[in-house]
């Protein structure tokens, strides 16, 4: 049991940071948040990502632990499953379930960070600073120092325990990599994203199915659309940097449509910005980090893309964020010390951290190339029997990650076994279809007839 009136100094007010700031918050501790961007209730969100995000059951019981996840989820649209476009038009509809009712949600960034900073606000013990920007961190005092974006000001703030919440670009990461022996890898995918809108029609409604996350998988590279509460949608592409189809070959506005033409006929024409989105937004780029440890003794801390950056395609990042935040939590009531509770926190996370990360590589493949073969939708409608068959005992993959707790790489471990039963299962059926058959065969013409 630690002590309530500890000081926690938290760099970076993004979606983990406000959740874990109000979470620190309930339960009892004195926390300064320092965001470097402005404050986004006074209309000022500026995301930063992508627009929307996929919330599931992970994120969704670490917003109901602070009584948060009616209001995140008044606005959220429900996504039952995957629509997959053909280059033809055509349309093929992947449950995420077998149970219809499971749903992840599509919800927006801006309102998740609204909701978190709110609540932590709301606190008389949580106090939250826009315009920091963090510059470095003394992990032995420990203090954060921030330069005030505003005025340029140098603020220095001194606490208990300083944790990083500042995103894959870590300023905290940074000083602790100082340290010696601190582990740190981190490996970019060859494509970058780039978000485009679908508005809504001229009534407000929605031009493609409303609950359903879109993908036009194209083998070596995908676009992707989520629904809004507007009517709208946003797209997003994932097209290599470099090479001949790629974002460095799209130069001049025909290029994009000769592109979008050929790959995307059906989205053209519900994209009257096309142009003019293409080449305003920005082209982001994915990361994976991967760094140990993840504290300082009981003095510095480093949570969700801090810690563990992940690529997109399981839509897991804040997810896995908000797990954190719960576990660092029940870390620092379980254990007597803050150095102890930080190595605990370490300890079970991580492993989960790393099976997630190379989960959403793995995902990535699977939604840009596999999501539109034959074979893989046969495979998919198995695994829906078979989960249907033998509840509790064959749970697919997804189901795992997106609609139960488990731990990330508990539902790894598992998915693999599962995969190798149903290899030898399926080896082992056809040999007996092939010992009945040469037997049908043996009646039919008896040796020696
Ligand atoms: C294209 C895309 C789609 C995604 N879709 C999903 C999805 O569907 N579902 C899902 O669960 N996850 C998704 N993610 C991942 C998710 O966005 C991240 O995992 C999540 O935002 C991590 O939360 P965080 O608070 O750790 O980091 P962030 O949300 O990045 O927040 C970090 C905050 O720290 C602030 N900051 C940074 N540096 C400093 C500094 N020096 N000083 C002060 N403040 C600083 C930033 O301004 C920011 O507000 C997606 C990511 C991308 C790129």
């Amino acid at each position: 049991m630690q002590d309530a009136r500890a000081h926690f100094v938290l760099v970076g007010g993004g979606l983990a940071g406000a959740l874990l700031a109000a979470g620190l918050g309930q339960d009892g501790y004195r926390v300064d948040l320092f965001e470097r961007r402005s404050d986004p209730g006074a209309g000022n969100f500026v995301g930063g990502r992508s627009i929307n995000l996929a919330l599931s059951a992970r994120g969704i019981h670490a917003l109901e632990q602070l009584g948060l996840a009616d209001e995140v989820l008044a606005d959220a649209i429900p996504m039952h499953g995957r629509m997959i476009h053909g280059r033809d038009g055509s349309l093929h509809r992947q449950p995420y379930d077998r149970d219809p009712s499971r749903h992840i949600n599509s919800v927006g960034r801006a309102v998740l960070n609204r909701v978190t900073i709110a609540a932590a606000r709301r606190l008389p013990n949580v106090n939250v600073h826009f315009n920091h920007r963090c510059v470095d961190v003394d992990t032995d005092r420990p203090a954060a120092r921030f330069v005030r974006e505003e005025t340029g000001e140098a603020v220095e703030v001194a606490g208990d325990a300083v944790i990083g919440v500042d995103g894959a670009y870590s300023a905290v990461r940074r000083a602790l990599q100082r340290q010696e022996r601190f582990d740190y890898s981190q490996q970019y995918l060859a494509h970058g994203y780039k978000e485009l809108t679908i508005p809504p029609g001229s009534g407000g409604e929605f031009l493609m199915e409303r609950n359903a996350l879109h993908i036009w998988p194209r083998r070596s590279f995908m676009m992707i659309a989520l629904p809004n509460p507007d009517g709208s949608f946003t797209c997003t592409l994932f097209f290599p940097f470099e090479g001949p189809l790629s974002f460095a070959a799209l130069r001049s506005p025909s290029d994009v449509e000769s592109l979008f033409s050929r790959e995307f006929p059906d989205a053209v024409p519900l994209m009257p910005t096309l142009l003019d989105d293409f080449f305003t937004n920005p082209t982001g780029s994915m990361v994976t980090v991967r760094c140990a440890p993840w504290h300082a003794g009981g003095r510095v801390a480093l949570l969700g893309d801090a810690a563990h950056a992940i690529v997109p395609f399981f839509g897991q990042g804040a997810n896995c964020a908000f797990e954190d935040c719960d576990e660092l939590r029940r870390c620092l009531r379980e254990r007597d010390s803050r150095e102890q509770a930080f190595a605990e926190y370490q300890r079970r996370r991580r492993p989960n951290s790393e099976a997630i990360a190379d989960l959403a590589i793995a995902n990535f493949v699977e939604m840009r190339d596999k999501t539109a073969a034959p074979a893989f939708r046969a495979y998919k409608m198995l695994e829906r029997r078979l989960h249907g068959w033998l509840p509790g005992v064959f749970v697919p993959l997804y189901t795992m990650i997106s609609f139960t707790r488990i731990p990330y790489a508990q539902a790894r471990a598992r998915a693999k076994r599962q995969e190798q039963l149903l290899i030898v299962g399926t080896a082992a059926l056809l040999l007996i279809l092939l010992w009945i058959a040469l037997l049908i065969v043996r009646c039919v013409w008896p040796a020696g007839g």
